[in-house]
């Protein structure tokens, strides 16, 4: 039997439709999620000009199972949506770079109609993340995008507590990657262009804060930051930034930029940078982040709003003016 459910869906002229939506039934692998919230990104924005469902931020619980899945309840939902389980990749857990049968939310063509800004979505167990119970679903949403992207650095590279973790922008990526890093026990220093997120940022566990001001007064600390994690929408200046750089410092690039990463060579030999891009993590290292969110009371400050036409058009149109603080989440 076919499934039918409401799905909020893009347009090439960016207007999002809601559209009822029919599905094949599951296979032996799959499950028929409830979807009760979702979180709002960046990359909808670009996704919202492709006729697919939108949204990759989602939790809700499973309401069918096919034949051969034991179910398990709240589960989360990401951007990276599935794989074929057998490849190089997908056993290694980066189903994200799965050969066959790539299905991720924003690259790839797959299920267009999966997403969760919709009732329901219909998606195999392989990457479904398990919820704590300690972490209500609202909160959980936006961990399974702006948080598991946070996480990569720390889930996939060598930072240690006594290194100093920059972060550049505090949004819906910056401010869960301060709780991140403070966690962690890093010396935690917060660029911002705005005076006003001082407050805030400090609040989250930031040891440091400077504005872009702060930045060309003499006084400004030099050498000093061993990772930045670059959480804006746009890259920074990197003439301004590079003096803050600790020698042998690692810069990690987090957000979507389809713009080229300008940084003059001889700058990057003189402290030997090195600029490392992830994208791609493990469903343990998803399951992992949330277990560690869950221990140390990491949640995103987040806005609700229905997940209704009217709902999503002002979450997203609050996100394009820079206003959201910091993280919209559609709620059915
Ligand atoms: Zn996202
Ligand atoms: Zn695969």
């Amino acid at each position: 039997m076919p499934i039918t459910y409401t799905a909020f869906k893009g347009s090439p002229s960016g207007t999002i439709q809601e559209e009822t939506v029919c599905h094949r039934d599951l296979q032996h692998d799959e499950v028929l999620v409830r979807i009760t919230h979702s979180g709002v990104c960046g990359t909808d924005e670009h996704t919202r000009h492709t006729h697919r469902t939108l949204g990759h931020e989602g939790v809700g619980v499973i309401e069918k199972v096919g034949s051969e899945v034991v179910g398990f309840a709240p589960v989360g939902i990401g951007y990276v949506r599935g794989g074929c389980g057998a490849c190089k990749e997908c056993r290694l857990g980066y189903n994200f770079y799965c050969v066959t049968k790539p299905n991720n939310y924003g690259f790839d063509k797959g299920d267009e109609d999966v997403a969760t800004w919709a009732s329901h979505a219909v998606l195999p167990t392989i990457r479904l993340a398990k919820i704590p119970d300690a972490i209500p679903s609202e909160y959980a949403g936006p961990l399974m995008c702006a948080g598991q992207t946070v996480w990569l650095p720390f889930a996939r590279t060598d930072i240690r507590p006594w290194h100093t973790v920059g972060i550049l922008g505090i949004g819906g990526l910056g401010h869960l990657a301060i709780q991140f890093a403070s966690k962690m026990g890093c010396n935690v220093v917060v660029f911002s262009g705005s005076e006003s997120k001082r407050a805030e940022a400090k609040k989250l566990g930031a040891n440091k804060f400077y504005t872009a001001e702060d930045l060309e007064k003499e006084d400004m600390p030099k050498g000093f930051v061993d990772h930045l994690l670059v959480t804006t929408s746009q890259m920074p200046d990197w003439k301004v930034y590079h003096s803050v750089l600790a020698n042998r410092a690692y810069i990690y690039p987090l957000t979507i930029s389809t713009d080229d990463f300008k940084m003059n060579q001889f700058s990057m030999i003189q402290k030997e940078i090195t600029v490392r891009v992830l994208c791609a993590s493990t469903i343990v290292q998803v399951n992992e982040m949330l277990g560690f969110a869950a221990r140390h009371e990491i949640r995103p400050i987040i806005e609700e709003f229905p997940m209704t036409l009217e709902g999503i058009n002002e979450a997203m149109g609050k996100l394009a003016a820079g206003k959201m603080r910091y993280r919209g989440v559609l709620k059915v």
